[in-house]
């Protein structure tokens, strides 16, 4: 017999894979079923992950009941002895395994269809099903997903691999669990903005803060520094989306009047998307002359779909001869200056700008390290040079960390170059 389950509130989400405790492989399912959950306007109070080990497991589910109306399993629903959660659930809940021949039948079909052959004894087990628990269709794969339900809460088993996991939690999202679930829903939004560091900009903030806290829905601020960037992801609940959505959009509007054009993106696009859209609107051309990038910026400009609308060429000019035989850039100004300097940046840009007949020129070269620092010019200085037409930018930057770092920043420096340059 089964009661009413309380309406979800607070969830529990328990990751359970061996794999998940070694350095090999990262936990990203949590990730996903957290905004899932939030989007129903259930709060994820805790998480764990835990091996393929029935002591742990039924510990965690034990203790991730006690914390949460919806406790949210996956991963160890695969037809091997290692896979275990299944049956740890139903032990946990009392419940028997019984086998569901229905399962059992599309398990055989799917077999016989995809691999024909018969299919192994083992595969039985995943037509094992705890007394009473709904069966979760999995279009994407052979372990279909459980659900159960009883007087403190539901109990969700989903398969491990993102891509099963994923459109059978979408389904339920729209389903079950939007029935069941009690909150108002989150909404948020992402601004992100470059050329401040992030104790400036959490300054620059406070006063924000003190006003959003009061709003109507509250706002909820997280900044978050990542790499050549600062990310401000604003949330709000509300019983409609409708108000949030509203509240966030003036929450935006206050940040755009205190940042002006540092912040760079309002509506999820990453840089080199904001760079490409004003590159296209203006019907502009660039080509990226790269040294110590090794061809980054490019990469990123290319990931943008619809680029070859302004991406012309590049040229990944590493050497010192590169620089003079492929951009022109001549030989005594290198020795002049040295190849990491403001007058080669520039010369690269004009190289490529000219060669290339683009309307944007972009240079860069550097010292990304380990090795190659001076006293003078440090591990992370990196020239870089935006040139367009009655119009050229520069400047040496010093960054910080190692070498994958300083690359993505001197991309991350130079795009935002080329953006301030393009909005004047
Ligand atoms: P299967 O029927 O495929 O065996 P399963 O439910 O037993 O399903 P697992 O064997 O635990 O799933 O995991 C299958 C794959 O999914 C593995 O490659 C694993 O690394 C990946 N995976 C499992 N859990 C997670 C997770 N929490 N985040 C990201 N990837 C995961
Ligand atoms: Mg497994």
């Amino acid at each position: 017999v089964t009661s009413r389950p309380p309406s979800l509130a607070r969830a529990a989400i328990v990751a359970v894979g061996s794999e998940l405790l070694t350095p090999l492989r990262v936990d990203t399912n949590s990730l996903f079923i957290t905004e899932q959950l939030n989007g129903l306007g259930i709060d994820v109070v805790c998480k764990a992950v835990v091996g393929d080990d029935r002591a742990e497991l039924a510990h965690q589910i034990r203790y991730a009941r006690a914390r949460a109306e919806l406790v949210v399993l996956c991963g160890g629903l695969g037809p091997t002895d290692d896979d275990v959660t299944r049956e740890v659930v139903a032990d946990v809940t009392g419940r028997a395994l019984l086998e569901d021949a229905s399962i059992t039948e599309r398990l055989r079909a799917r077999f016989a269809a995809r691999f024909s052959g018969e299919m192994p004894a083992i595969n039985r087990r995943q037509a094992m099903v705890p007394q009473g628990a709904t069966v979760i269709e999995n279009t994407a794969g052979s372990a279909p997903g459980l659900l159960m339900e009883d007087a403190s809460g539901v109990v969700l088993l989903l398969p491990g691999p993102p891509r099963e996991l994923k459109p059978m939690l979408r389904a339920l999202v729209a389903g079950a669990l939007h029935d069941r679930a009690s909150g108002s829903p989150v909404t948020r939004r992402v601004v992100r903005i470059a050329g401040r560091i992030e104790s400036q900009a959490e300054e620059m903030l406070q006063p924000l803060y003190r006003a959003w806290a009061d709003a109507m829905p509250p706002i909820t601020a997280t900044i978050l520094a990542a790499l050549g960037q600062i990310e401000l992801h604003l949330s709000a609940r509300g019983a409609t989306t409708g108000s949030a959505a509203a509240c966030l959009q003036s929450a935006v509007n206050d940040v755009i009047r205190v940042f002006g054009t540092d912040a760079f993106s309002v509506d999820g696009r990453a840089l080199e998307q904001v760079v490409g859209d004003l590159l296209s609107a203006a019907g502009l051309t660039i080509g990226v002359a790269e040294s110590c990038t090794g061809g980054l910026i490019t990469s990123r400009l290319t990931d943008v779909a619809g680029s070859s609308k302004y991406v012309e060429r590049s040229i990944v000019s590493y050497s010192n001869s590169a620089k003079t035989e492929l951009l022109g850039v001549p030989a005594e100004l290198i020795a002049a200056h040295g190849a990491v300097s403001e007058p080669v940046a520039l010369a690269m840009a004009d190289g490529i700008r000219s060669r290339a007949r683009v309307d944007v020129g972009v240079g860069v070269t550097g010292i990304a390290g380990p090795g190659g620092g001076s006293p003078e010019k440090p591990v992370g200085t990196v020239a870089i040079a935006a040139v367009t037409v009655g119009e050229t930018r520069s400047r040496v930057f010093r960054f910080l960390g190692e070498r994958e770092l300083v690359k993505f920043q001197a991309s991350q420096a130079a795009l935002d170059m080329v953006r301030r340059m393009l909005i004047g």
